[in-house]
Order: C-alpha cells, then structure tokens, then sequence
C-alpha cells in the first residue's frame, strides 16, 4: 500500500503488481491506472533502466490519453527490465513469461512500445489471448509499420499552426528519437513541406540544415547504423539536438528531455509530443511563458491508441486511420482553443478535458469492480 500511496491520487493507480522469476531473468512492473471506462490499454516498455516510477507516470498519461480518445478504455502500462538488443530467443523467453506473469489481470490489455514491437505482440496474444498492435497474420492493424501515431503527430502539427505565425511549408523541424515514431511523423511532415534539419537516436545526432533526406537516413537506420553514422551533415551529440535552429521540434524518445536545466537552449516555436511525458512540468510552465506552443504529449501521440483500439473491436486500417485523424484534429483545436482562450498552458486544458471525462466514467461505474 505504501507504494501505491507514492502516486494515489483521486484517479488512481488501481494496481501495482511487480513479477520476478529468476530462472528467465524476468523482472517486471505493472501499474493499471484506472480502468472506469474500460479496460486499460497500454504498451510494455522493455528497458534496462525503467522504473515503477517511470511506469506509473506513464499508466497516468494512458488513462488521460484513453479518455481524452474518447475511448472505451482505462490507462495502464508496463515496463520489463531489460535490454530489448538482446538475442532474440532470450528476449521471446522473458516477453513470454512477462505475458505469463500478468495473464491473469483481465484489466490490462498488452500494447507495443519502445523496446517491443507487434512480434512481441504476437507472443502475448498466443501466451494469454489479450493483446493490440499485432501483425495483419494475426488479425492486427501494424501501427508501428504503417505510422499510426506519426500520422496523428503530423495532424495535431497542422492544427497547432493555426495558433502560430508561421506555415508548415518550409518550416525547419527536429526530431528528437529516430524510431518508430519519430521516422513516420518526419515522413508525415515532410510530405506535407516540412524540412528535416535535424534527428537524433540512443547514439548521438545530426543536424544539416540544408535538409536531411528523410527516406535516406530511414536507410542508414535499417543498415543497422545511428543517424551520425549517415555520411550527410553534421554528427552532434544527441544533447545538442536542442539547440538546433528550426520552428518545430518533436521528441519522440524518453521521459524528461526538455527539462528546467536545458529548456532556454531549445529554439523551437513549436514542441509537438511524440513521446510521453518528454517535458518536465517546471520547463513547460517556462517554454509557456515564454511563447513557445506545446502541444500536449497525450493529445497529440494518441494515434497509436487509437488504432490499437480499433483494432481490439474489429475495425479496418481505414476506419482506424480516419478515426485518428477526426479524434486528434478536434481534441488539438478544442485544447489550444480553450488554452488560448483562458490564457492557461495547453496541459491544463488538456488534463481538465481528460479528467472530467474519466470522472464522469467513474461516477457510472459497476459497484461490483470494489
Ligand atoms: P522506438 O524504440 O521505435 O524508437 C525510439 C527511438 O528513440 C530510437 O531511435 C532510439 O534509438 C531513440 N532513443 C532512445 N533513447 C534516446 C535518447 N536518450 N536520445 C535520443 N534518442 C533516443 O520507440 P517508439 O515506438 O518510436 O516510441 C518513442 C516514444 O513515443 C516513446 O516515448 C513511446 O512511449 C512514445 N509513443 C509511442 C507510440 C507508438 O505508437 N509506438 C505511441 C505513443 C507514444
């Protein structure tokens, strides 16, 4: 109880369950948030370095992201420690005994993220049924592969620059995490006239800023080589991708990457939150206050949970694209709008949003759940 004293507040978490088992090397955590509107949703995350913390602040950020969705589906997640490089026979035994472990918790549903993918996906749905984000053989919608959260990134973009004085065409834009998601929202936004001037990975960065070739350094990439290894601009380290000049800047990586110690260095006028939690609240308040426009990482990264939703209820990839879309342009507007409008930080419009929905779930929820 203590532990979950740590983090309880009005809306939860409901349950912290850590998992170990020495003869696989497993050692886990799950947090479910809150489940009033339905089951959780969430990725596992495998990392040598997560934490409960870092897990239940993230379970949190599902539940907001899940309402503010408007879907039928409570906040959960879960982190496996971990290198996710490891041989891919060591990694399917711990991935297997993680869903094995957890099997019995009907209130979280398995999703990819950093450090697995829709294979991982694969060997949960087969272990225990219950799993989004699964290869098309296994009746999924491939987000990672087709872009799902990249694509809303590039739709909350273009709504939030109807709050800025400038347009996306020719707009400079940096990419902090040149993963899954960060690839798709570069190929989304630079379709529709921005330049990349900047990426970065685990391994460093570069930066060019007469434009990065964004199908070229996804090649560097799949050769098995970082972003500075791409022979085209300039090698920096990753730390330095802040400071890059350019109006958008996207991260798309870890938790706390703009913090209150590196947030004057970032030139940006526009941060759009790929990841989760990658602004501290004190850098926020500070980026706010001094004109830069951040669009809220739960509002803006939700494609991936909404196409795995839609999934999970048997909608089409069309569906769930449209879907995503719909629910990102109108929830940007309406969060900026209301910000704008009562001269609040676009979080707290955001999280009020959120959290009087998942109230509202809450007040109309079985008694039989206590
Ligand atoms: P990924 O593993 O495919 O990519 C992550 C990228 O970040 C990799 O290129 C990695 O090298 C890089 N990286 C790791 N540490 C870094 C660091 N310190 N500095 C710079 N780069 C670093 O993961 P992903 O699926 O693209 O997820 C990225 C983020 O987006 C995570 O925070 C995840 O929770 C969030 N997110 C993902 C989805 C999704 O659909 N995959 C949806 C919503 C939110």
């Amino acid at each position: 109880m203590e532990e979950i004293d740590q983090f309880a507040d009005e809306l939860g978490p409901a349950k912290i369950i850590h998992v170990y088992e020495p003869r696989v090397g497993l050692r886990g955590t799950l947090v479910v948030d809150n489940v009033a509107a339905g089951p959780s949703i969430g990725g596992l995350r495998m990392a040598p370095d997560v934490s409960t913390e870092e897990c239940a602040r993230l379970a949190r950020a599902m539940t907001l992201k899940n309402a503010a969705a408007g879907l039928a589906h409570g906040g959960g997640k879960s982190v496996l420690y971990g290198d996710p490089r490891m041989p891919a026979d060591r990694k399917e035994r711990l991935v297997r005994a993680m869903a094995c472990a957890l099997g019995d918790i009907q209130d979280y549903i398995f999703g990819p993220d950093m450090g697995t993918d829709e294979t991982c996906m694969a060997w949960v749905k087969s272990e225990i049924g219950r799993a989004v984000g699964l290869p098309r053989e296994m009746g999924g919608i491939p987000l990672d592969e087709l872009g799902a959260t990249g694509f809303g990134l590039a739709h909350a973009t273009e709504v939030a620059l109807r709050y800025r004085d400038f347009p996306l065409v020719g707009a400079r834009l940096a990419v902090q995490g040149f993963g899954s998601v960060g690839i798709h929202a570069a190929r989304f936004l630079v379709a529709r006239g921005a330049i990349l001037v900047g990426a970065s990975d685990s391994g460093g960065a570069i930066h060019d800023p007469a434009g990065l070739d964004v199908e070229a350094l996804v090649a560097t990439k799949r050769s098995g080589k970082g972003v500075r290894e791409h022979g085209k601009g300039t090698p920096i380290a990753g730390e330095e991708l802040v400071r890059v000049d350019c109006e958008i800047w996207i991260p798309a990586a870890r938790p706390d990457v703009i913090r209150e110690d590196n947030e004057a260095r970032l030139k940006a006028k526009l941060v759009v939150s790929g990841a989760n939690i990658p602004i501290t609240p004190g850098a926020e308040e500070r980026l706010h206050r001094r004109g830069v426009l951040c669009v809220p990482d739960f509002i803006a990264n939700a494609g991936g949970v909404i196409c795995a939703a839609m999934e999970y209820h048997g909608a089409t990839q069309t569906a769930a694209f449209q879907a995503i879309e719909e629910r990102i342009r109108t929830n940007t507007d309406a969060v900026l709008a209301d910000a704008t409008r009562r001269g609040v930080l676009p979080r707290q419009a955001a999280v009020e949003l959120a959290v009087a929905r998942v109230r509202r779930a809450m007040g109309w929820r079985r008694w039989s759940i206590f």
